[in-house]
C-alpha cells in the first residue's frame, strides 16, 4: 500500500495529500490499536508533545483528504531517522526496532521490507 485514492475522479484531476510514515503510524497506533497518546508515543520512541504534533498532522491531512476528495500519498518521512523500520510483507505488522532485525517479531517471517529513510521504499 503507497495510499489511498477517492473512487471515480480520474487520477489527472486528482490532487493529494502526503501522508508522513510516522503519521500514519500515529493514527495507527492510537485510533486503530487504540493506545493512549503515552503507549504511542513511547512505542515510537518519540516524546508525548512529538507524538501529539505528528498525529494533529496526520488528522489534519486524513481530514483534508476526505472532505475534498484528495488522494492520499504515504511516504517516508523525517522525524525518526535512528530506528530501524520494517513491514513485514506476511502478517503486514509493522515492526520498529532499535537495531537492524532479519525477523519478523509477530510471526517470525524472513520476508521484511525496510521503510527507513536509507532504503526510500514505501509498503
Ligand atoms: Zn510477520
Amino acid at each position: 500500500m503507497e495510499g489511498y485514492k477517492p473512487f471515480g475522479i480520474p487520477m489527472r484531476e486528482l490532487g493529494s495529500v502526503v501522508l508522513l510514515f510516522e503519521e500514519f503510524e500515529a493514527i495507527r497506533l492510537s485510533d486503530y490499536e487504540n493506545l493512549t497518546q503515552e503507549e504511542a508515543a513511547e512505542k515510537m520512541n518519540i516524546s508525548r508533545p512529538t507524538f501529539t504534533r505528528i498525529y494533529d498532522k496526520a488528522r489534519k491531512s486524513v481530514a483534508k483528504a476526505f472532505v475534498e476528495g484528495k488522494a492520499i500519498i504515504i511516504q517516508g518521512g523525517t522525524y525518526i531517522t535512528e530506528d530501524y523500520w520494517y513491514k513485514c510483507q506476511d502478517c503486514h505488522e509493522t515492526i520498529t526496532a532499535i537495531k537492524p532485525i532479519t525477523q519478523c517479531r509477530k510471526c517470525d517471517s524472513e520476508k521484511i521490507t525496510p521503510l527507513n529513510k536509507k532504503n526510500p521504499a514505501i509498503f
